[in-house]
């Protein structure tokens, strides 16, 4: 068992590692960062995580999952990027709205202060009100942790991230020298006669020196590893030890970033670099489950249809992660084709039919719900094993109400205003909600299981999940619905939260999102039901 002390030691204080990107966005830095929280909390450290988004958005909760990948809920409610959940999935934590800084919710703050004479009478100005207001709400995240990993987004140069970057760098001098270290992932692009590239590195260090911040670790995005003259070049040009300079090299999942920048040694360096490495534990005596279980050998494939509308896997990201969980925890590879619901092409329909299960995403707007209708027909009809999520939930009982209880024309009143069913409606809260952020039923919220049920056999008891909605089930129409064989399986008095069809393999609709709390390790129940579903189902065929 691992001896060393874990957990936050208030004489040593919180350490710092922040993390910015050059050259370009949507290099993993996010993923970086998580991986090498990963390995700090294998050692034994107490890791939390802060996500700077230098938009001017409060939050992401009105961004188009097109342009910036899902929405993000935690359990506070708030709607974040999508790289908190990374944090979670990695670490294995809870996070809340205050690990995700953003200029819009940092100018707001301090308008309002400002309005309220709060700076009695001063000039309020970048520096130093919103820099002060930016630390102090890093260093809040951050109490009680061993050690808090503070990603800025974008890239630097960026206008948006300028004042960001300023706070780190008074940061620099407010804290002890082993207190703090400034990770820095770039692009080591290859040259047409297969050189590794280093130009673009340096430049962009160039960009972050000239606003006097120093990098301590310098990672390299690239196809491969680092060569080692690559390393020394970096090293002799952003003035870094060589034993500083790391590979990132692709990888075939996300999951194995941790045991790549584990070999060169990353989290060695940054433990000794923070003053971390006599409270560490033995390497020998560290936790290895995450190694484990995302090496493993998988005994076969499941293939899952996912009708939604967006082709950008970024778009249901927590979904693919949630059924990556359940196929680790099964032993089984799991193949996510995309069936686009708003074209549903002879190739889409092949797709949809060829699948071995059914998933309907969440999802606003009506665009895309005909074909997330006949997705669900279709599921129902041949004894697919199916799981409907939120919108895939309501849209459930929109197509059973439609062709089970003979209802013409049910619709959720989102969609259609004027249906003669309106199974689905709005919730009574929302009835007057003007602004769009931050208003729908958002966050964790408990929900009673029917013992006997598929949810109950699931859960084993009542289940804590994340909401994101405005409608729900018509109060008005749960007996009739019930009465002609859907099952309300779980629900908050009369909101009902989950639904099941008793003589199906598997039919599950859940209006919470059940994707938002699965881990490596601990994947979601109706994700791991799913798959066991289809399991059962190629057994009995076989
Ligand atoms: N549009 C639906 C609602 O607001 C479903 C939301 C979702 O799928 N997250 O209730």
């Amino acid at each position: 068992m691992p001896t060393a002390p874990t957990g936050y030691d208030p004489t040593l204080g919180e350490k710092f590692i922040f993390v910015t990107g050059g050259v370009m966005s949507g290099l993993g830095k996010g993923i970086t960062a998580a991986s090498t929280g990963r390995l700090l909390a294998n050692a034994g450290f107490d890791v939390t995580a802060v996500k700077i988004d230098p938009y001017l958005n409060v939050d992401a909760g009105t961004m188009n999952p097109f342009q910036h990948g899902e929405v993000y809920v935690l359990k506070d409610g708030a709607e974040v990027d999508l790289d908190l959940g990374n944090y979670e999935r990695f670490l294995d934590i809870d996070m809340t709205s205050d690990h995700n800084v953003t200029t819009g919710k940092t100018y707001q703050h301090v308008i309002e202060k400002e309005r309220a004479g709060d700076y009695l009478g001063n000039t309020v100005q970048i520096i130093p009100h919103v820099t002060d207001d930016i630390k102090r709400r890093i260093r809040e995240a951050a109490a009680g942790h061993d050690v808090c990993i503070v990603e800025v987004g974008g890239t630097v140069g960026d206008i948006e991230g300028m004042p960001f970057l300023e706070a780190l760098r008074q940061f620099v001098h407010e804290q002890d020298d082993d207190d703090f270290l400034l990770t820095h992932v770039t692009l080591v692009p290859y040259s047409k006669n297969g050189e590794q590239k280093t130009k673009p590195t340096q430049h962009s260090v160039k960009e972050l020196r000239s606003i006097g911040l120093q990098p301590d670790v310098l990672v390299g995005r690239c196809e491969d590893h680092l060569d080692p003259e690559t390393k020394e070049k970096i090293a002799l040009f952003c003035d870094v030890p060589t034993d500083a300079v790391f590979s990132n090299p692709d990888v075939e999942d996300v999951y194995h970033v941790p045991l790549t920048v584990e070999e060169e040694g990353l989290d060695e360096y940054v433990m000794g670099r923070l003053g971390l490495a006599d409270r560490v534990i033995p390497k020998a005596e560290r936790d290895n489950r995450w190694r484990d279980l995302v090496t493993q050998e998988t005994r076969g494939e499941v293939e899952v249809a996912l009708v939604g509308k967006y082709a950008l896997e970024d778009a249901y990201l927590s979904i693919h992660e949630a059924l990556k969980h359940a196929g680790l925890e099964r032993g089984v590879e799991v193949d996510v084709q995309w069936v686009d619901a708003e074209e549903m092409s002879p190739d889409h329909e092949r797709r949809l039919r060829g699948a071995d299960a059914v998933i309907v995403p969440g999802g606003f707007g009506v665009r895309g719900t005909d074909g997330k209708l006949e997705a669900i027909r279709y599921a129902r009809e041949e004894g697919v094993p199916f799981l409907g999520l939120c919108l895939g939930f309501q849209l459930a009982v929109v197509e059973f109400a439609r062709n089970v209880s003979g209802l013409t024309g049910a619709n959720s009143s989102e969609f259609a205003e004027g249906t003669p069913h309106p199974v689905i409606d709005l919730l009574p809260e929302q009835y007057h909600v003007e602004d769009m952020g931050g208003t729908m039923r958002l966050g964790a919220y408990e929900t009673t299981v029917e013992p006997g049920t598929l949810a109950a056999e699931l859960y084993g008891g009542n289940c804590v999940e994340r909401h994101r909605h405005r409608y729900e089930v018509n109060p008005e129409y749960i007996d009739r619905l019930e009465s002609d064989g859907l099952v309300f399986s779980g629900r908050v008095n009369n909101r009902m939260e989950t639904l099941e069809l008793p003589e199906h393999p598997y039919f599950l609709g859940t209006q919470f999102h059940p994707e938002f709390r699965s881990r490596p390790g601990r994947a979601s129940p109706p994700f791991l039901g799913l798959l066991d579903a289809v399991l059962d189902r190629a057994e009995v065929t076989a």
